[in-house]
């Protein structure tokens, strides 16, 4: 077999998930073991959107609706949007596809902060954009050095908000200031995932009330606060001229019928919403007192998740953690070697991470 692969794609190096639960406990003999690595709703899923899948399942023989009718609409009401102007995906990530194919050729320039969400620099490269990668300014998105790297190639910009892995947030005046110096052909996408946990008021939040006048797209998603990771289902908020776009390239039932039925349930399901919120928020409070205690130097975060010092090699600290049962992120690869991420669990799930962590580093 000799493949004829284009050098782009050879220079990918594969997005490495956090590993699931099961395999990790296989692989180091560990049981009953908890996972504060991946971001996800520790509450499980919306109970509502499970029991939306229960009355899906016998229809299941079924193609989904490809128009992603009932969910589009629903969006579009709840955000106070045409459903022009959503496109559902398989997960966010599949928007972010959708936008790197619909806009990219090779050569064209794409703006992407560092560190940050690794989907943008991985599918950007796939379609054979050169990647500008912005350091961030601490831990905060330096959106005046990323607006500097734009030129007449440019086409995409990527904003995180608030940002994975840092936890900050970008406030409406910097990013105000920050559009105002784009050019119009450059379309700006601002990733929302963990935007339902923000607490800082200045916050910017594109979604709500949506401009639809420039070039911006707002990414959301099912996978944080609404607890739906393992379904996958993301939507874009974009003008309706983009959005055309996107549905020239989207597979035509990309999003399936049972995330479908399940997103729209949990989009009733503000209870849900709200507890999860809660659970972060006094969770958050609850760590940090800890974290204090212990003496160790972490980061605030606007979101579910943030980062910790820990003062030796994070990818030890995430050895001798797993070994305790505990399962956090080393951000070796993200460029700190000595801090590892966790997000917000369980009550117990946060007293178990901080009891192993005291015992890990001798505390
Ligand atoms: C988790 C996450 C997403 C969500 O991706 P899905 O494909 O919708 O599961 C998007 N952006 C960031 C920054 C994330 O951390």
């Amino acid at each position: 077999m000799k493949l004829m692969i284009p050098d782009h794609i050879r220079a990918i190096s594969p997005y490495v998930p956090g590993k699931p639960l099961e395999e990790l406990e296989r692989e180091y003999g560990i049981r009953d073991s908890i996972k504060l690595a991946s971001n996800e709703n520790p509450l499980g899923p919306s109970p509502r959107a499970l029991e939306a899948i229960g009355r899906g399942l016998s229809s299941l023989h079924r193609y989904p609706d490809g128009a992603g009718h009932d969910l589009i609409q629903k969006i579009a009401r709840v955000n106070d949007l045409a459903p022009e102007n959503v496109v559902i995906g398989n997960g966010s990530d599949d928007i972010i596809a959708m936008l790197v194919q619909a806009l990219i050729r090779p050569g064209n320039r794409v703006v992407v902060p560092q560190p940050s969400f690794l989907m943008y620099d991985i599918a950007a490269t796939a379609a054979g954009a050169v990647v500008d990668r912005v350091p961030l300014d601490g831990l905060g998105m330096d959106l005046e050095a990323m607006a500097d790297r734009v030129t007449d190639d440019t086409r995409l910009i990527f904003v995180c908000n608030p940002n994975n892995p840092t936890g900050t947030v970008i406030t409406r005046t910097a990013f105000d200031n920050f559009m105002a110096r784009l050019p119009n052909h450059v379309v700006v996408v601002v990733d929302e995932a963990y935007i339902e946990f923000a607490k800082n008021a200045d916050c910017l939040k594109t979604g709500i009330p949506a401009d639809l006048t420039r070039p911006l797209v707002t990414l959301r998603t099912f996978s944080k606060a609404y607890g739906l990771a393992g379904l996958r289902v993301g939507y874009g908020i974009m003008p309706a001229e983009l959005a055309g776009m996107l549905h020239r390239v989207r597979q035509p039932f990309n999003v399936n019928s049972l995330a479908q039925a399940a997103a729209l349930a949990a989009l009733d399901d503000r209870d849900f919403l709200l507890r999860s919120i809660r659970l972060v928020h006094d969770g958050l409070e609850r760590l940090y007192a800890e974290l204090d205690r212990l003496g160790l130097v972490y980061f605030k975060t606007e979101s579910n998740f943030f980062l910790i010092d820990v003062g030796q090699p994070a990818d030890e600290l995430f050895e001798k953690m797993l070994r305790q049962g505990v399962i956090v992120r080393s951000m070796r690869s993200y460029g700190y070697p000595h801090y590892i991420r966790i997000n917000v669990g369980l009550e117990e799930e946060n007293r178990r991470f901080v009891q192993a962590l005291e015992t890990v580093l001798n505390l």
